[in-house]
C-alpha cells in the first residue's frame, strides 16, 4: 500500500512536470483567449479588416504593393507565396515592421503531398487505411512547412457520386463514412498533436458544403440538396473534421437550393459554428464572395461583402469586397461590429494556436533534408500499393513470375508527370519513378519490350501500333497502362463521357487479339468507363493517379511482392447514362428484383428479353452498376461464413456484437477489408438500402480463418431529420458483414 502511494506521488510529480513543460511551449485555451482579446482591443478597424483578407501576390499587382499593405498591418494571409526565404522576408515585414506585429498565415494547396506525391485522394480512400492516410498528410505537412507554408487547403471532403465531375479525384468518393475517415486522418496528419510544432500545418476542410453534388457533374454547377441529404450525406464529414480539430473550413463555389454556399448564413453560422461548435475560421473559396454577383444573389461587390460576412465567412480569398467595403457597410449599419470582431478573433486564435507569434519564421535549411526523403518515398510507395484496386484476375494471370517476358504498352506507362495526378503544384516529375523504369529494374530490361503505342491518351493515330505488335510478339504477357492524363481530372475538368479517350480501346483490342493475356492498368482521376473494354483484359488493376512511386508500387503488385488490398471508394457505372449510381440509394416503391435478373453482356436487345417488368432499372444497363462500392480482389480468395449476432434485439444505449468468420481459401497470404453495413427497414424518413457503418482489415495466411467482431452501437443506427435533429428510431434492421456493398452475409435484429 505504501509503495502504491509512493508510486502515485511520483506519477503526480511526473505529470505535473510534464504539464509545466507543456505550458512552456503552448498557451492554454484561456491564455490564447486572453491574448486574442487583448490584441483585438488594440486593433484599428483597418487592421481588423486587413486580417480578414487573403491575397495571391501574383494577382495583387506585384510584390511591392503587397509589401506595403503588410507593413501597414492590413493583410491577414497570403496564398501561393513560394519559398522559405520569400516567406521569411514578407513575414519579417508583418512581424517587425507592422504596428502590432501580427504574423501572416501562408496558405497553399497541398492536396496529396508537397514534393513527395501520394496517390490522389480518391486513391487514398481506396486504401481504406486510416493510418497510412494520416502518415501521408503528416509528411506533406513537414515538407510544406519546410518551405514556409503553414496552412493547406485540404482535406477536400465533398461526398461525390458523379465520376463526370473532375474533382471526384480530390474526394474520398461517394460515402459519408469513408469521407469522414479521410477527413479525420488528414486533419490529424497535417495538424499533428500540436499545431504549434513548426513541422505541422493548419488544415482546411473544404468545400462547405455540397460542392460534390454539382448538377450533371459540371464543375461549379448548381446543387439541389434536400435537408435530409445535407445532414445525412454531405455534412457528416465536416462534422468529423471539426471534431478532429480542423483549424479552418473553406466555403464552396456552388449554390445550394438557391443560396450560394459562401452566403449561406444557416449553414455557416448556425450549423457549422453554433451547432458543431467550430471555433476556427472560415475562409471563402477563391473569389467565391464576389461570385455571388454572377450567381444573381448580390447586386455588386459591396452587397457581396455584406452577404459574405453576414453568413459568417471570416476571411475572403482573393476578391476584395471586405477590404473595399466593410468600413462603409459598418457605417451604414449593414454589418455588425461584433461580426467583424468575431471573425478577427477567430483568425487570431488560429494564429496563436499555430504558434506563429512565438515562432513566425521558418528554418531555411530544413527543406534540403526533408523534401522527398527516402522515408517519405517509402510511405508513398506503400500507400500507392494499397490504393490499387484489382477489379478482375481471370485465370490468376497476376501475379507474374519475375523474369516473364512482358510487352509494356500504353500511353501512361512512362509518364513521370501524368502519374502524379491533379493538384500537385509542387510535385516534381523528376522525382517520379515510372512503370517502365520499375519494370526494367525489377524484371530485367531484357524481359521488357516497351512500345507505348499512343503518345498520349487522346492520341487517335495508330502509327505506333506496329511497334506494339513487335513488342507483343517477343513477349508472353501484355501489360497495358491506359487511362487519362493528370490534366483530365481536377478543378474544371469535368467530362461528359467516361470511356477511354483517343485510340486506347483500339490499342487494347490489338493487344487482346494476339492470344496472350492482357493486364490492364488504369491510371485515372475518376472511375473510367470500362464497360466496353474490360473484356479485353484478363486482369485489371485500377491505380487512380498513384503519385511519385507509381512504378515501384505497380511493379511490386504485378510481380507479386505484395498483393492488392484496395477496395472501391466509389461505384463504377456501366456508362455515363447510369450516373448517378451509388450503393446507398433508396429502395423506391418498385425495386428491381435480383432474382429475375440475368446479367446481360449485349445491349440493348438482350436487355429487353431480360426485362425486369415495371421496376426501377433501365433496359440497357439493368439496375446493377459495373462494380459496386467496396469491391476489390486480392491474389487469394476469401470466404465469409457463420454470421452471428450477440442478440436478436438491442436497446438504445446498448451495443450489438456482430461476428463473422473470414477464411483465406487460396494459396497465398492476403488482406481483406471486411465491411459492416446496416439497413433501417422502416423509418420516419426512408433510409438507404445499405449504409456503411464500419470496416476492418484482416490478414490471413493460406487456409487460415479468423473471427471478425464489430461492436455496433445503437447510436450508429440513428440518422438526422431534415431539421438536423439526430434520431434513433426503434424497429427492424438488416446487418451485413460483407466484402463489398452488393454481397455479404445478412442477418436481422430489432432495435427496441
Ligand atoms: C479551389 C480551392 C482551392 C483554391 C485555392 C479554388 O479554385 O476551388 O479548392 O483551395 O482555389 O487555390
Amino acid at each position: 500500500m505504501k509503495s502504491l502511494k509512493h508510486l502515485t506521488v511520483i506519477v503526480i510529480i511526473l505529470l505535473g512536470g510534464w504539464a509545466c513543460q507543456e505550458r512552456e511551449h503552448h498557451d492554454t485555451n484561456s491564455e490564447v483567449e486572453d491574448k486574442v482579446a487583448q490584441l483585438l482591443s488594440e486593433m484599428t478597424l483597418d487592421e481588423k479588416i486587413g486580417q480578414m483578407s487573403q491575397v495571391d501576390p501574383g494577382v495583387f499587382g506585384g510584390l511591392e504593393n503587397l509589401k506595403e499593405v503588410v507593413r501597414k498591418g492590413e493583410l491577414g494571409s497570403v496564398l501561393n507565396l513560394i519559398g522559405a526565404k520569400e516567406v521569411n522576408e514578407l513575414q519579417r515585414l508583418a512581424v517587425e515592421e507592422s504596428r502590432l506585429g501580427i504574423p501572416l498565415i501562408i496558405g497553399r494547396d497541398v492536396i496529396h503531398g508537397y514534393r513527395t506525391i501520394f496517390p490522389i485522394p480518391l486513391g487514398m480512400a481506396a486504401s481504406w487505411n486510416e493510418d497510412l492516410v494520416r502518415e501521408s498528410a503528416a509528411i506533406a505537412a513537414k515538407e510544406a512547412a519546410s518551405m514556409g507554408i503553414n496552412w493547406t487547403f485540404a482535406p477536400m471532403i465533398d461526398v461525390s457520386r458523379d465520376p463526370r465531375w473532375g474533382r471526384i479525384a480530390e474526394s474520398a468518393g461517394e460515402d459519408p463514412l469513408l469521407n469522414s475517415m479521410v477527413a479525420r486522418a488528414m486533419v490529424q496528419g497535417y495538424q499533428g498533436d500540436d499545431l504549434s510544432d513548426p513541422l505541422t500545418i493548419a488544415a482546411c476542410a473544404k468545400h462547405f458544403v455540397g460542392y460534390g453534388a454539382a448538377e450533371g457533374g459540371r464543375d461549379y454547377n448548381t446543387t439541389v440538396i434536400s435537408d435530409l441529404q445535407l445532414h445525412n450525406v454531405y455534412l457528416p464529414p465536416f462534422k468529423e473534421a471539426v471534431k478532429a480539430g480542423a483549424a479552418t473550413v473553406m466555403t464552396a463555389f456552388n449554390e445550394i437550393n438557391g443560396i450560394p454556399a459562401s452566403g449561406h448564413q444557416r449553414n455557416i453560422r448556425e450549423i457549422l459554428k453554433d451547432d458543431y461548435g467550430f471555433d476556427g475560421f472560415v475562409v471563402s473559396d477563391w473569389a467565391s464572395i464576389q461570385e455571388m454577383i454572377s450567381h444573381g444573389f448580390a447586386r455588386d461587390l459591396k452587397h457581396a461583402g455584406e452577404l459574405g460576412l453576414a453568413a459568417g465567412v471570416d476571411m475572403e480569398m482573393s476578391s476584395r469586397s471586405y477590404n473595399d467595403h466593410l468600413k462603409e457597410l459598418l457605417d451604414e449599419g449593414k454589418v455588425k461590429m461584433e461580426w467583424i470582431d468575431d471573425a478577427v478573433a477567430r483568425i487570431l486564435r488560429i494564429k496563436f494556436r499555430m504558434g506563429l507569434f512565438d515562432n513566425p519564421y521558418v528554418d531555411e535549411s530544413l527543406a534540403d533534408s526533408l523534401l522527398v526523403h527516402p522515408q517519405h518515398l517509402e510511405v508513398a510507395r506503400k500507400l500507392a500499393e494499397e490504393s490499387v484496386v484489382m477489379l478482375k484476375n481471370e485465370n490468376n494471370v497476376l501475379p507474374l513470375k519475375k523474369g516473364t517476358k512482358v510487352a509494356l504498352i500504353g500511353p501512361l506507362a512512362d509518364q513521370p508527370y501524368e502519374q502524379l495526378g491533379t493538384w500537385i503544384f509542387d510535385g516534381d516529375e523528376n522525382d517520379s519513378q515510372t512503370v517502365l523504369e520499375a519494370f526494367n529494374e525489377f524484371n530485367g530490361s531484357e524481359n521488357v519490350s516497351f512500345a507505348e503505342g499512343l503518345e498520349y491518351s487522346r492520341d487517335k493515330s495508330t502509327n505506333g501500333f506496329a511497334q506494339v505488335e513487335k513488342a507483343i510478339a517477343q513477349s508472353d504477357v501484355v501489360v497495358a497502362v491506359v487511362g487519362e492524363e493528370a490534366i483530365l481530372s481536377g478543378e474544371a475538368k469535368s467530362l461528359a463521357e467516361l470511356d477511354f479517350v483517343g485510340a486506347q480501346a483500339e490499342l487494347l483490342e490489338l493487344a487482346a487479339s494476339k492470344g496472350k493475356p492482357v493486364v490492364m492498368v488504369v491510371m485515372s482521376g475518376r472511375p473510367a468507363g470500362l464497360y466496353k473494354t474490360q473484356h479485353l483484359a484478363s486482369s485489371i488493376l485500377y491505380a487512380w493517379h498513384p503519385g511519385t512511386m507509381a512504378g515501384p508500387a505497380l511493379a511490386n503488385l504485378i510481380f507479386g511482392e505484395t498483393a492488392p488490398v484496395g477496395k472501391l471508394p466509389v461505384t463504377f457505372p456501366k456508362g455515363e447514362g447510369q450516373v448517378p449510381v451509388y450503393y446507398a440509394h433508396k429502395m423506391s416503391g418498385r425495386p428491381a428484383d435480383a432474382s429475375t435478373w440475368t446479367h446481360i453482356d449485349d445491349i440493348p436487345v438482350q436487355a429487353v428479353q431480360h426485362s425486369l417488368g415495371n421496376t426501377n432499372h433501365t433496359l440497357d444497363y439493368g439496375f446493377t452498376p459495373l462494380y459496386p462500392f467496396g469491391f476489390g480482389l486480392s491474389y487469394t480468395s476469401f470466404e465469409y461464413s457463420d454470421l452471428r449476432l450477440s442478440s436478436e434485439a438491442v436497446s438504445e444505449g446498448e451495443n450489438l456484437m456482430v461476428t463473422a468468420t473470414i477464411s483465406n481459401t487460396g494459396d497465398v497470404e492476403g488482406t481483406e477489408i471486411v465491411q459492416l453495413y446496416t439497413r433501417d427497414l422502416v423509418a420516419s424518413y426512408t433510409r438507404p438500402v445499405r449504409e456503411l457503418k464500419n470496416y476492418q482489415r484482416v490478414t490471413l495466411a493460406p487456409g487460415e480463418s479468423k473471427e471478425v467482431y464489430f461492436e455496433l452501437e445503437a447510436r450508429q443506427l440513428g440518422f438526422y431529420h431534415p431539421d438536423g435533429k439526430f434520431v434513433v428510431e426503434p424497429g427492424q434492421f438488416h446487418v451485413w458483414v460483407a466484402p463489398n456493398a452488393a454481397e455479404g452475409l445478412q442477418a436481422e435484429f430489432e432495435l427496441k
